[in-house]
């Protein structure tokens, strides 16, 4: 009988895939790496994992302890799925920003969700990292992961990530690119390729424009999961060779092109990997294989990037995009 013993045995291990129509007109061969196919559907499950272990090892997570963390979703599904088979209680505390969807996929895992408003300040008593500060130091046995700075986020993607990225590609693989959030899955993979390689991976970070990692402020962006208004620990600058931004406007079309050209259903933040990877493609040749890393499916995102009225409202889908009764049956 082939079974895995539990649902945790499944993390990782996902597939490449070439990308065909959404890459024609340029050379290299552009595979993503599917994170989607994750259990818990995103990256965050390799990390929870080691977290979790790592934090049981070193006493800080004992039996019938609650984990609290600041999430923007994927990571609480990642901790939820793992606490849960673990038997422990978890609250996740959330910006407003991230859909309902994504919430009560948290909730249908037994976690309990706190909503924090988006547009205050990091340091104010009413954000998410504040607010989850409080409920891990008023809770008794809590513990919390911290994704930004928890060593254990980048370790995960250093010990498989990356090794299965490099093991797929025959060590061919030229360039790296991922969206840096937290930066860890970019630290991890990318301080494994260069060390396998000698160097000789080349690893770009892509970011929203806007956000601190390609020189900005932290300005409002929509796109989720991605850039940052400060530096989080978890992320290595050093390994990083270049950062390229990318706007909502280029992620979201490209998000809806992955679905309808590649049949494949990603989040805005895929494809704001890929509007970075396209822009390094340019400069590339046939000899290249550039991997880009899809954090997340796209069954979050429904009322937005792949809702008309949604995409309209923002002024990213314009009225020639659209087609009437009237014209399917002309
Ligand atoms: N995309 C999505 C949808 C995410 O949830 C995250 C994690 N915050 C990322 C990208 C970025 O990954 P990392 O935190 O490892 O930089």
């Amino acid at each position: 009988m082939k079974y895995a013993e539990s649902v945790i045995d499944l993390v990782g291990d996902t597939p490449l895939v070439k990308l065909n129509r959404v890459v024609e007109g340029y050379a290299p061969t552009i595979l993503a790496k599917l994170e989607y196919l994750n259990p818990g559907g995103s990256s965050k499950d390799r990390i929870a994992t080691r977290i979790i272990e790592a934090a049981e090892r070193e006493g800080k997570l004992k039996p019938g302890g609650t984990i609290v963390e600041p999430t923007s979703g994927n990571t609480g599904v990642g901790l939820a799925l793992v606490a849960q088979q673990r038997g422990y209680r978890c609250i996740f505390v959330v910006p407003d920003k991230v859909g309902e969807d994504k919430r009560n996929v948290l909730t249908a895992y037994g976690a309990e969700v706190v909503v924090t408003p988006t547009a205050v300040a990091p340091d104010s008593a009413e954000s998410y990292y504040s607010v989850s500060d409080r409920l891990a130091r008023e809770i008794p046995g809590a513990f919390k992961p911290d994704q930004y700075s928890n060593p254990n986020g980048p370790r995960s993607h250093y010990e498989t990530t990356g090794p299965e990225i490099w093991r797929d590609t025959d060590g061919r693989i030229t360039h790296f690119v991922a969206g840096v959030g937290t930066g860890g899955t970019i630290t991890g993979v990318g301080r494994y390729l260069k060390e396998v390689s000698d160097g000789a991976v080349r690893i770009i970070g892509a970011d929203p424009e806007g956000s601190v990692y390609s020189g900005g402020t932290g300005r409002p962006y929509l796109v989720e999961g991605v850039g940052e208004d400060f530096w989080p620990s978890a992320y290595d600058p050093s390994v990083v060779d270049e950062v390229i931004a990318a706007s909502d406007a280029e992620a979201f079309a490209l998000t809806r092109r992955l679905a309808r050209e590649e049949g494949l259903l990603v989040g805005g933040s895929s494809g704001m990997a890929l509007a970075s990877a396209l822009k390094a493609a340019e400069k590339l040749t046939a000899d290249d294989v550039l991997v880009v890393l899809f954090p997340d499916g796209g069954r979050g995102y429904l009322g937005k990037v792949f809702n008309d009225a949604w995409m309209r409202s923002y002024g990213f889908l314009d009225a020639a995009g659209e087609r009437t009764v009237g014209d399917v049956l002309r």
